[in-house]
């Protein structure tokens, strides 16, 4: 089924963290690909926190005196506050106000507003609905519970040579709402497709190799969970397999009308960074890149938090950095965000961004001269002119003195501000040539 399609069939259900909706709609995406899907019970500890409660909101609305209803959670489930105590009472204006949550900047739309843990009842509504209220009292109804229930955390594993994995990680549990969250869900869905069954043009460089094969080197692990505690619940019950996640990427808010943007891990000199924002250059020149935590916060906190330290990446477009004030998209948290502003090609434009890092970090090796000196290039038909082509002459010289077995591809590319995919070439030109061997560790080659 095509994102499009799978967003529309699951966009307006009510996803909260533990709760049957979640439920469903991981259930209905493990339709999709081979999913196993781990279960926390509620209070089940993990690491300092501890699974919460399954929560339902079974009715709620806001009415005059006189019965007139003023918002019915029927209509949307972003008018009652995710994980509300249940409330039913007369209340004063006055009373209500504190209760009554409106969106900071869209007059129009209801704000998702969650108290998960620091428990209150609490209604949303629009701005424009606050403000109309005139009345002394008002009657609040709020008819929600909390019950022992089941955290679910979906993944799908694509086995690679190595044991060394690579997380790929999108939250599901925001009710109602498609660019933030479903987005992310339905990319990371379609990268488990493709390298469940890779075509030859996703490695590239396997497709007319020995065997045919296309299993990838690195082990992927893709995760599906309710953003944070889903993530801490995984990492706290799998922590045999965190030294050996190489590194990650957390995926949402890929349908939207803004550039891609990719943020950098805890550990901004470490390869998946390295590799990545290198990457993001030769596959999308509008894509912009930020450190750790100044574009968006999400699951990749949880993953690059201490006793973790899996330098997790993220990518989600994103019309300016947090530092400039602005919100991540108009419709963020809101009722506005719906399937309307997203498109299909974009989430198509994004899914192919993420095959492309996937494919740098799978080449993504140690550069391992087989040579000593400066090669001879016109010897081996090699030489650029540097009369006609003087930017590839000095690039093609900058990047052979760094093929020296302690220098990756990503390295390279780092140090002299190209694109991945620049280096790539010109080191498989000389792979081609065995000029050069690719080692998945350093190779100290010097006499
Ligand atoms: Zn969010």
């Amino acid at each position: 089924m095509n994102k499009l399609d799978l967003i529309h069939e699951l966009w307006f259900l009510k996803r909260e963290l533990v709760s049957d909706d979640f439920d469903r709609a991981l259930n209905r995406l493990a339709d999709e690909v081979p999913m196993t899907i781990h279960e926390y019970p509620s209070g089940e500890p993990c690491w300092t926190w501890r699974v919460p409660e399954k929560w339902t909101c079974h009715e709620a609305y806001l009415e005059t005196l006189d019965g007139r209803r003023l918002l019915d959670y029927a209509d949307h489930p972003l008018h009652v506050v995710s994980y509300s105590l249940p409330f039913e009472g007369v209340v004063s204006c006055e009373e209500l106000l504190p209760h009554l949550h409106v969106h900071p900047r869209l007059p129009e739309a209801i704000p998702f507003v969650f108290k998960y843990y620091d428990r209150d009842w609490g209604l949303c509504a629009p701005q424009t609905l606050r403000d109309s209220l005139q009345d002394e009292t008002y009657r609040v109804v709020i008819r929600s519970s909390f019950e022992p229930g089941v955290l679910k955390v979906g993944e799908v594993v694509i086995p690679g040579e190595s044991d060394e994995s690579f997380v790929i990680v999108a939250h599901l549990c925001h009710p109602a709402m498609v660019n933030d969250d479903l987005t992310g869900v339905v990319v990371a869905l379609d990268v488990a497709r493709r390298l469940l069954a890779p075509s030859p043009d996703l490695w590239e460089r396997q497709a007319g190799g020995e065997g045919s094969t296309f299993q990838p080197y690195y082990t992927y692990r893709i995760l599906i969970l309710p953003e944070t505690i889903g993530s801490v619940a995984y990492l706290s019950h799998h922590e045999h397999l965190i030294p050996k996640m190489t590194g990650g990427l957390f995926l949402e808010m890929l349908g939207n009308d803004s550039p891609h943007a990719l943020q950098g891990s805890f550990q901004p000199l470490s390869q998946p960074d390295r590799c990545f924002t290198t990457a993001l250059r030769g596959l999308d020149p509008t894509g912009y890149t930020g450190a750790y935590r100044t574009i968006i916060d999400n699951d990749e906190r949880q993953f690059n938090a201490p006793g973790v330290r899996v330098p997790m990446l993220s990518l989600s477009r994103v019309q300016a950095p947090k530092s400039s004030g602005l919100p991540p998209y108009r419709e963020y948290h809101s009722s506005l965000d719906t399937p309307e502003i997203v498109t299909q090609e974009r989430l198509e434009a994004s899914l192919n961004v993420v095959l492309g890092l996937i494919q740098a970090w799978e080449h993504n090796q140690y550069v391992v001269h087989n040579f000593k000196g400066e090669i001879f290039c016109s010897g081996y038909g090699i030489w650029i002119d540097y009369r006609v082509n003087p930017e590839g002459h000095r690039r093609l010289f900058e990047i052979m003195e760094r093929c020296d077995g302690t220098r990756t591809v990503a390295d390279i590319a780092f140090e002299l501000g190209l694109s991945f995919q620049a280096v790539w070439e010109v080191v498989s030109l000389l792979e081609s040539k065995e000029l050069v061997w690719l080692s998945r560790t350093p190779q100290q080659t010097n006499p």
